[in-house]
């Protein structure tokens, strides 16, 4: 498949000020030399612990928080820089949903409101071709036209969800960023709106990056997964190459911690307890930044920095073992 999204060397660090002068004494490194392609029309899965910079990568690449180094190629166009006008036309192809749908909705406008608001703000449409477009967004994602003028409050978390995604999909944007789209919801409905979001990827050819921390519900979704540790990308590999034979030992931790379907394997399932806390991404531990934790670090690992490299078709890991 094509190639519509390209990340080259994203970092994006903010900087820590102190003082009177507000001097610059360090930086965050959220995100650091961060590089991988997204494909048309598949889901790429985003994986790590929270404050692992899945959440700032997927802002960065639609730039809604800024690059400090890098690169940022949507279909075939280098968005790292553009601004202004250029820039809010390119968002329109590419829009992001968010956790908590509580919070991204405006609690004073009705679902109608909301919906059209990227269509007023991006195309001169009549009343009526508005109205039209909001109820083939509503009836899209499931949800009855008469509630076009109801309220967020007015509806269960797996309903403004549907509305998040219905305000997503105003512009018919190609990428999507689906930022932990379930982790608010209820068990429940989880399901219900990852399959909405399954039909729409096949409906409407869309592609997503998929950031979860849920591993099981990215072994489900997802057709490659990356996994990030600590601002830095740790592993890359199609689906069933990782879930089968993680090469990095953080994702081999993270993976002994899921629950196997199968019985007989959940009963010799072996699990790997990562001792000590994630370090500080504003001091992070020099060589792999995963050392501190590794069951499996030597010294090499504290003075050099293992490079993202490939291992077999498709698959890439930055650890000094895996070379
Ligand atoms: Fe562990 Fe060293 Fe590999 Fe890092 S490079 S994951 S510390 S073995
Ligand atoms: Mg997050």
């Amino acid at each position: 498949a094509e190639t519509l999204l390209r990340v080259q060397n994203l970092s994006v660090h903010f900087p820590i000020h102190k003082g009177l002068l507000r001097r610059q004494v360090g930086a965050v490194q959220a995100v650091d030399e961060v590089s991988f392609d997204v494909l048309k029309g598949e889901t790429l899965g985003l994986v790590g612990e929270s404050g692992c910079g899945k959440s700032t990568t997927g802002r960065a690449i639609l730039r809604l928080t800024p690059i400090t180094q890098g690169r940022v190629i949507l279909d075939g166009e280098d968005i790292t820089h553009i601004e202004g006008e250029t820039l809010r036309q390119r968002r329109r192809k590419m829009q992001m949903i968010f956790q908590d749908p509580q919070a991204s909705l405006n609690p004073r406008m009705n679902v109608s409101g909301i919906i059209s608001e990227p269509l007023v703000e991006h195309r001169s449409l009549s009343r009526k071709q508005m109205q039209e477009r909001v109820y083939e967004l509503m009836d899209a994602v499931g949800l009855r036209r008469s509630f076009a003028n109801r309220y967020p409050h007015e509806f269960s978390g797996g309903q403004r969800q549907r509305i998040g995604i219905a305000r997503a999909l105003a512009l018919d944007p190609g990428f999507i960023v689906c930022d932990e789209p379930i982790a608010a919801l209820d068990v429940s409905i989880q399901a219900q709106v990852v399959n909405l979001l399954e039909e729409l990827q096949q409906r409407l050819g869309l592609t997503y990056l998929f950031i979860s921390h849920d591993l099981s519900m990215v072994r489900h979704m997802a057709t490659r997964v990356a996994v990030m540790y600590l601002g830095r990308m740790v592993e890359l590999a199609p689906r069933e190459k990782l879930y089968s034979v993680p090469r990095h030992p953080y994702t081999q931790a993270l993976l002994s911690a899921v629950p196997e379907p199968d019985p007989r394997r959940e009963a010799t399932r072996q699990r790997i307890i990562l001792t000590g806390d994630v370090p500080s991404p504003a001091n992070p531990p020099s060589g792999c930044r995963f050392r501190t934790r590794c069951p499996h670090a030597f010294d090499r690992c504290a003075v050099e920095t293992p490079a993202f490299r490939k291992l077999s078709d498709g698959h890439f890991a930055a650890c000094h073992l895996s070379e």
